[in-house]
């Protein structure tokens, strides 16, 4: 009984969300532990501070951080995080040291994605440059806040930094906050770009092999980019993605992505033609994920099945042709779903 009881608290204790609330997302209005959320909830994803305006108070970050890990260790998680399946069984966050710092709180964009709203308030000018639709400016300055961070010590040059979209070369700040970080010694940078406009400082990061960027390809031909990205980007982006090869310390620092949206771009063919165009210009990695708004919506087993066996053949296409491959979080979700059924 002693033995029973014991190896319930120990269970209760040792389980916990696999990146152990140590990461920090800063959105447009909110600062939040997690970004892809729980897909048993539409998504849903613990928030820290809700309608966050860019002013930092660390104090109260640290408390809140700290308050929500002592709860995990009695067992008790935040609501948006009961029933996800990334809680299991792994080792206590061993101090207050946050991993990884994402940026995200600008959300306009020079691509119209299909399974994206960030370019919906956003226009693009002749110039290439984007402004608000909406009058809004594309929200607050990140600068003080890594300055803060990075003399709290809450950012170190160990901590790893992602900025994702909206697009982050044209938010306004960001070629100085990348410099900034670049300048400061930070080892990991990761970028989600579609890389339409070329980036000084992003080209920086490649040559010094500190710099990850990830590029939304999501076709294979010309045709189906468009119906997805919903702009003529195809050819550019392939010249820009060519360029950050050709200077990236490491050719695998850059990786191709391709996102399935259902009816649009769910084919194999599309799959095999990313993949040889991918080879053919040097890409050395691949990803694969599958559209939010899937997962946000609601699914069914005949599509959680069609995408695993593409996620399948993704995974045999790379390997046939040598390039290294990941399949993102939705498309972990769709073959856990499968192989649980
Ligand atoms: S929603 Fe899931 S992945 Fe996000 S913090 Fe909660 S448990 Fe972790
Ligand atoms: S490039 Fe990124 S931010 Fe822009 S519309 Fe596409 S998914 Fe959204």
């Amino acid at each position: 009984m002693i033995q029973l009881l014991r190896r319930m608290f120990k269970n209760k204790n040792n389980r916990n969300c696999q990146f152990k609330y140590k990461q920090l997302y800063f959105f447009g209005q909110n600062v939040a532990f997690c970004s892809n959320g729980n897909p048993s909830q539409q998504r849903k994803y613990p928030i820290i501070y809700k309608n966050f305006n860019g002013n930092i108070d660390i104090k109260d970050l640290l408390k809140k951080i700290e308050k929500v890990r002592k709860n995990v260790r009695k067992g008790i998680f935040p609501a948006e995080c009961e029933g996800c399946h990334l809680i299991k069984e792994v080792d206590e966050a061993d101090s207050l040291k946050i991993d990884f710092i994402q940026f995200s709180d600008y959300c306009l964009c020079n691509s119209r994605c299909i399974y994206c709203n960030s370019w919906r308030t956003s226009i693009v000018q002749e110039d290439g440059r984007v402004k608000s639709s909406v009058g809004i400016s594309d929200s607050y300055n990140i600068i003080p806040i890594i300055n803060i961070l990075i003399s709290k010590k809450l950012i170190t040059q160990n901590t790893a930094i992602g900025f994702a979209g909206g697009e982050p070369t044209v938010y306004q700040y960001f070629e100085d906050a990348l410099k900034l970080l670049l300048d400061f010694g930070i080892k990991q940078i990761k970028i989600y770009s579609n890389v339409i406009r070329y980036s000084e400082q992003i080209a920086r990061g490649l040559n010094m092999g500190v710099v990850d960027l990830t590029v939304s390809v999501d076709a294979g031909t010309k045709e189906i980019h468009k119906k997805v990205k919903g702009v003529e980007s195809y050819e550019l982006i392939y010249e820009n993605l060519k360029r950050y090869l050709q200077i990236a310390k490491n050719k695998s620092q850059i990786v191709s992505k391709y996102v399935i949206v259902p009816e649009i771009n769910d084919l194999e063919s599309e799959i095999e033609k990313w993949i040889l165009k991918s080879k053919e210009i040097g890409v050395k990695k691949l990803e694969i994920n599958l559209d939010d708004r899937v997962i946000e919506n609601g699914y069914n087993s005949e599509l959680m099945y069609k995408i695993n066996t593409l996620n399948n053949y993704f995974v045999n296409k790379s390997k046939e042709n040598n390039i290294d491959y990941d399949i993102c979080a939705n498309c972990l979700f769709a073959r856990d779903y499968c192989e649980n059924k």
